[in-house]
């Protein structure tokens, strides 16, 4: 199925990118980040105004105050953006700011914020919990599909193994097993996925070929004075030349969803 969050469609004849900063940090940096990402291609906005962090020592995300420069953003933009909410009782004043609702990671398994959410009647970005499976993740969906909103997209972002090379392991092949499961677009996250700017591209480039939705890029203009998950965050010029480098493979994936359309 395909899921609509404005003009942009997942799931459908179009490879999504969605590309923005880990958290919104300023106007600027947001409006800034927000042209760009458009300009090279990118279909929609992201940014996070509330910030799970693990250290409660460290940037919390700007709050109410981010939501309100992420969706300005975006109207400048004509992109639609999509954030992060963090438990149940925010899911109205994130809903009214946002496009899409992020359940992030540490979240995949709150019933209560699941079940919110779908109440918003936004379409939901639900991202892969760390130590979840893929039938783990299909159940979430599920819940969320009960309870009366069906407009899900999958994001496969990495999950906790002994390696300690990235930041999390890349399952990539969760990506057709999600999409057998549950039938619902999924996308990959290789910047969580792998925490190492230099492995965006090559995973990137794997997700395409595999058959993913879309990608999440998390995108800074500045990311070694970047609040939060500098070290995973692409330049802007780095993000063009990522749009770039997916460009000959996303050719190849949409004359293969055309070619599977003309067969259905
Ligand atoms: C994020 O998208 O910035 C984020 C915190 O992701 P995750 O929930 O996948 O860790
Ligand atoms: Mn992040």
């Amino acid at each position: 199925m395909t899921v609509r969050v404005g003009k942009v469609e997942f799931g459908g004849a179009d490879f999504i990118v969605i590309a923005g900063p880990c958290a919104v940090e300023s106007e600027r940096q947001i409006q800034e980040t927000a042209e760009a990402v458009a300009r090279a291609g990118a279909k929609m906005l992201r940014g996070g105004a509330f910030k799970p962090r693990t250290s409660p020592y460290v940037f919390q995300g700007l709050g109410a105050e981010g939501l309100k420069l992420l969706a300005r953003a975006g109207r400048a933009t004509g992109l639609p953006v999509v954030t992060e909410v963090m438990s149940d009782t925010q899911v109205d004043l994130v809903a009214e700011h946002a496009d899409m609702l992020q359940i992030g990671s540490r979240s995949m398994g709150n019933e209560a914020l699941l079940t919110a959410a779908a109440a918003s009647g936004k379409p939901i970005l639900l991202k892969r919990g760390m130590s979840a499976t893929v039938e783990e993740m299909a159940e979430a969906a599920e819940a969320i599909r009960q309870h009366g909103n069906p407009q899900i997209v999958l994001c496969e972002r990495g999950i906790r193994t002994f390696g300690t090379a990235t930041r999390n392991t890349c399952d990539i092949v969760a990506v057709p097993l999600l999409q057998r499961l549950t039938d619902l677009p999924v996308i990959v996250d290789p910047s969580h996925a792998t925490g190492v700017r230099d492995l965006i591209a090559p995973v990137a480039r794997a997700a395409v070929a595999i058959d993913a939705d879309g990608l999440i890029i998390e995108v800074h203009i500045d990311p070694d004075r970047a609040l939060s998950d500098g070290a995973q965050s692409l330049t802007i010029p780095q993000f063009r030349e990522l749009m770039d480098d997916i460009q000959p493979f996303t050719e190849i994936w949409s004359k293969r969803r055309a070619e599977a359309y003309a067969c259905a």
